[in-house]
């Protein structure tokens, strides 16, 4: 985890092919404590980053939201998560957080 060395050389868009974008990481069929753990480790190391032009992915530079932080949302939003909470996440910028246990009704 290097990543944090600004590279204004490096384009937004390096490493991402046209069409790439809409190919999402496919989602685990059942979230576990595991998945949600690497989720929340992907939205806070790819957090949003003010560049020049707009926002970007902090860890690999991709337009915000890349990939991955897309997969942790989506992850952490079948976990339960409302997009506060996943906000909220993301403010503390903590990757070893716990993600908030979902509200299982009888449990
Ligand atoms: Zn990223």
């Amino acid at each position: 985890m290097s990543s944090s060395t600004p590279r204004p050389s490096t384009s937004p868009t390096t490493g991402e092919p046209a069409g790439a974008v809409l190919q999402d990481i496919p989602l685990p069929p059942y979230v576990t404590a595991e998945d949600a753990q690497f989720a929340v480790r992907a939205v806070v190391v790819h957090a949003p980053r003010r560049w020049s032009g707009g926002t970007v992915c902090r860890n690999d530079a991709s337009p915000h939201p890349c990939r991955l932080h897309r997969w942790g949302a989506r992850v952490l939003a079948l976990r339960g998560l409302r997009d506060a909470d996943i906000a909220a996440l993301v403010e503390r910028g903590d990757p070893t957080a716990v993600a908030p246990r979902p509200h299982r009704p009888g449990a």
